[in-house]
């Protein structure tokens, strides 16, 4: 689809993240840290199509500062030479243009006097960068120049002035992270090239030049055994158990139809037995008889950042808890929504509160609201807090107070809009800019959690 990239590197963000045993002693681990890890990958053979800028130690390092700061200083030193830059999910992208943000001093430093940043510790990282890396201030006079402008508007090209475009997944969660690829990268084309998860491979993008809004993937018939439930958009939140129910009607691959929305059902190779994966697809049309599908969103799936995925019944238990921080001030929390704060890099959790306060002259101070965020965090998911404590892809919780009444307003406005009084539910989670701009209007106080969450790698829950 694109010429010449044999004729030049791909600047790919890769990286690996830590493994857990399963009580059974069992390794489980992402599926490209698998990847990246196998002799498949680490042997792999020379492919003019497929010359990646970083090296293996840079992938393969468990650090990922480590392994960040010497996969930006290789693509830095390749600049020439890069044709496209790639991640897997749009907000790592966005991570590694933080970073250089962050990093740009240290990085020039290290390329004008040819000596690698102590903070780089891996001994087999180390003994490769070093082999590599001479004096060269002509390139770090460049970075500075480029990095020290207050507008980065099209960095990513004044940076890599040869890059086609930009391999990175923007649909579905991802798509909010758009406009801001299109202003770092002055607006490269976006391939969303495949379609996949730790369960199972499923599906490519046989046309990975079109518009992100247009991407349909073709499902791989050969990978698993594909089934599909059909989906009702308003049904979400009921739930079927094929143990103790009537077996759903599931339709077969080839017999789903266009323009209906299903949800994806596998039976794999290694074993799972009609997995719900929680992806809903909507069909596009046939590739032979292999349908195409639009991916519209992971069922269930409130918030997002990164790969943390935080439903409903997550982000109540996480109120619950924190709010039990309250109990001493005499307050509550009477209402709450959130929303994914993505405009700042790594994006945030914003969770609105509305409180009781019983007892103005002990409502919560600054420091138990801060508390309250961090209980926030302890009580979300294994992979939230990882994105917080080990990728450092998700920023700190934010808990912005609202007046009191606030809440009301918000229904007031659904109902201007058309909803239903006996039927309305306060939303868990806004979008829509005039509720965001009703809300923030609104708000009193806002509180960042202080530290980090507990996570370690062997702790899986
Ligand atoms: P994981 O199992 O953590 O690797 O995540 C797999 C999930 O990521 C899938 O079930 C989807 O919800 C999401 N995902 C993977 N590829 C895409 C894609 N191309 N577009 C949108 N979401 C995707």
């Amino acid at each position: 689809h694109v010429a010449g990239l044999d004729k030049g590197k791909g600047l790919y963000f890769l990286f690996v993240k830590s493994e857990t045993r399963t009580p059974g002693g069992l390794l489980a681990r992402p599926v490209l840290t698998s990847y990246y890890k196998s002799d498949h990958f680490k042997t792999r053979l020379y492919d003019p199509y497929n010359v990646y800028t970083s090296p293996n130690e840079a992938i393969l390092c468990p650090d990922s500062f480590q392994s960040m700061y010497t996969q930006m200083l290789c693509g830095l030193l390749d600049r020439h030479q890069v044709l496209r830059l790639g991640v897997v999910f749009a907000s790592g992208l966005l991570r590694a243009i933080r970073f250089l943000q962050l990093n740009w001093r240290q990085l020039a430093h290290d390329m004008e006097t040819g000596s690698l940043n102590s903070k780089i510790t891996d001994p087999s990282l180390r003994e490769c960068i070093v082999k590599t890396l001479k004096p060269n201030p002509e390139l770090a006079q460049f970075v500075r120049h480029e990095c020290s402008k207050d507008d980065w508007e099209g960095i990513i090209v004044r940076i890599w002035p040869n890059t086609k475009y930009l391999d990175v997944i923007v649909t579905g969660a991802m798509a909010q992270y758009i406009p801001t690829l299109d202003y770092y990268s002055g607006g490269l084309p976006l391939a969303c090239t495949m379609y996949a998860s730790s369960e199972c491979y499923f599906g490519l993008n046989l046309n990975p030049m079109c518009k992100p809004s247009e991407v349909s993937y073709t499902i791989m018939p050969n990978m698993a055994y594909f089934e599909f439930l059909p989906h009702e958009p308003n049904l979400d939140s009921t739930s079927f158990d094929f143990t103790h129910e009537l077996p759903p009607k599931l339709v077969d691959l080839m017999d789903v139809e266009v323009g209906k929305e299903y949800e994806l059902v596998i039976t794999t190779y290694a074993g799972l037995c009609r997995y719900r994966v929680g992806d809903i697809l909507r069909v596009t049309g046939f590739h032979n008889s292999a349908p195409q599908f639009h991916f519209i969103r992971r069922k269930n799936v409130l918030l997002s950042i990164d790969s943390d995925k935080t439903d409903e019944a997550e982000l109540q238990t996480a109120v619950e808890n924190a709010s039990h921080l309250l109990r001493e001030h005499n307050a509550s929390v009477v209402e709450y929504t959130s929303h994914a704060d993505t405009k700042t890099i790594p994006g945030h959790y914003v969770v609105y509160w509305e409180l009781l306060v019983k007892d103005s002259t002990n409502s919560p101070d600054n420091d138990t609201l801060e508390q309250c965020c961090l209980a926030m965090e302890e009580s979300l998911n294994s992979v939230y807090r990882q994105g917080r404590v080990a990728d450092n892809s998700i920023g700190p919780l934010e808990i912005r107070v609202v007046k009191n009444g606030t809440f009301e307003e918000l229904m007031d406005y659904a109902i201007s809009r058309g909803a239903s009084i006996n039927q309305y539910k306060v939303p868990r989670c806004v979008n829509f800019t005039p509720i965001m701009e009703l809300l923030d209007s609104r708000v009193v106080s806002a509180h960042f959690s202080p530290d980090l969450p507990h996570w370690s790698p062997e702790r899986s829950q």
